[in-house]
């Protein structure tokens, strides 16, 4: 079985050079897309803040998607904001989203990811012929979700990342929607995260504009604490290791995409990513893969990925293994225990404890808005001249 790999796009053509080699290399994994969307002049938002993302207008979009499609790899545009201020709903907002699709359209773009059942509406209203994706923002964990996507003509489904060790439901989604059911291989999301919406709607607000660092800052800083917060965690993180793509094909899995266009813009290297993928082998670090080798902090813990073997195989033999209730299970606590270096990452956790105490936080910001004794007994006549930020 081939298996089909989406990832993020740098919009360089020499990584596309790179990917169309590693094509050619590998007869059983393939790279079919990149993915990624447009920051200057771009009016709505898509998984990532801007500030993350490579400066990219239309133009240039256009000439990296015509010679991605000449060396036989497409381009997937991300239109999968979570929220997109109910301009949906009014006349004129569905005027500014029917031309900016045009605008996708004239570009020669053929695919599309989208979050929002009422876009996908909107989107196949037109008629361009474009192929849709419903995004991991779509949330879509059962079978139920998937068929309600279905029924709306999109083509395929990426599939919440939260049920990534579910081979059951994995499985039950599979048969009842079809080939094209995508996992995100390296996400790197602390488990059953209750921040995962507020998180995806701020970033939908952020990838136009940053509203400040406060809100750029704000889930990141939650992320960081709590990840660092004890070292079981690492292992709950719903990853797949290469070693273990072969368990998702024995499920009829064979849709796979790698996130971290954030790493793509600092110094990852997702030719290198994908190999390890292609190759479904990795010796090093699996953190790595998660960061595409970037640095993206300085907290850098190992886990030994050849060090993981087995870990997954509860999760395969056993349907409902995990049961979220980590206190009673201990499960992911007592392997990282038994199998890896615990004090080499328990050391680096302390540090970013200590590092993520000290910065400025969101109780320290809201602290700094007061309202006046007189505006607190009179709510109802409180003019927003007179906050003094
Ligand atoms: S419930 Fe058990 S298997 Fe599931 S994440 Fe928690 S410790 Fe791991």
């Amino acid at each position: 079985m081939i298996k089909y790999y989406s990832i993020p796009a740098d919009f360089s053509k020499n990584t596309i050079d790179s990917l169309a080699l590693l094509n050619s290399k590998y007869s059983t994994s393939q790279v079919i897309e990149t993915y990624g969307n447009i920051t200057v002049d771009n009016i709505f938002g898509s998984g990532r803040s801007c500030c993350q993302l490579p400066g990219l207008d239309i133009d240039s979009l256009k000439k990296y998607v015509e010679y991605s499609r000449n060396k036989g790899i497409e381009f997937n545009y991300t239109f999968n904001a979570s929220f997109v201020q109910n301009q949906e709903f009014t006349k004129k907002g569905v005027y500014k989203i029917k031309e900016f699709i045009y605008k996708i359209h004239k570009t020669g773009i053929k695919s599309l990811t989208i979050a929002l059942p009422q876009l996908i509406e909107l989107v196949n209203s037109m008629q361009l012929g474009f192929k849709i994706k419903a995004s991991a923002i779509s949330s879509i964990d059962n079978v139920n979700k998937a068929l309600a996507y279905k029924w709306l003509n999109v083509d395929k489904i990426v599939i919440c990342e939260l049920i990534n060790r579910d081979f059951h439901e994995l499985r039950n989604i599979r048969e009842a929607f079809g080939e094209k059911v995508e996992l995100i291989v390296n996400t790197p999301c602390y488990k059953d995260c209750s921040y995962r919406m507020p998180h995806y709607n701020q970033i939908s607000c952020d990838s136009v504009n940053v509203t400040n660092d406060v809100s750029f800052t704000y889930f990141e800083h939650k992320c960081m604490i709590r990840r660092y917060s004890d070292i079981a965690n690492w292992m709950k993180i719903n990853f797949i290791r290469p070693e273990d793509i072969k368990l998702y094909e024995k499920i009829g899995i064979q849709h796979f995409k790698l996130q971290g266009r954030q790493a793509i813009l600092k110094d990852g290297d997702i030719v290198r990513t994908v190999e390890a993928y292609f190759q479904e082998n990795f010796d090093g670090n699996l953190i790595d893969l998660i960061n595409l080798f970037s640095k993206l902090n300085p907290f850098h813990v190992n886990i030994d990925n050849k060090k993981l073997e087995g870990f997954i195989e509860p999760f395969f033999k056993n349907q409902s293994f995990c049961k979220h209730n980590c206190n009673k299970c201990n499960y992911c606590r007592n392997f990282i225990l038994k199998n890896l270096d615990v004090e080499s990452i328990q050391t680096v956790c302390d540090m970013a404890q200590q590092y993520y105490q000290n910065v400025k936080t969101y109780a320290d910001f809201i602290s700094e808005v007061n309202v006046s004794d007189a505006q607190r007994i009179s709510v109802n006549n409180i003019d927003a001249e007179d906050f003094k930020f």
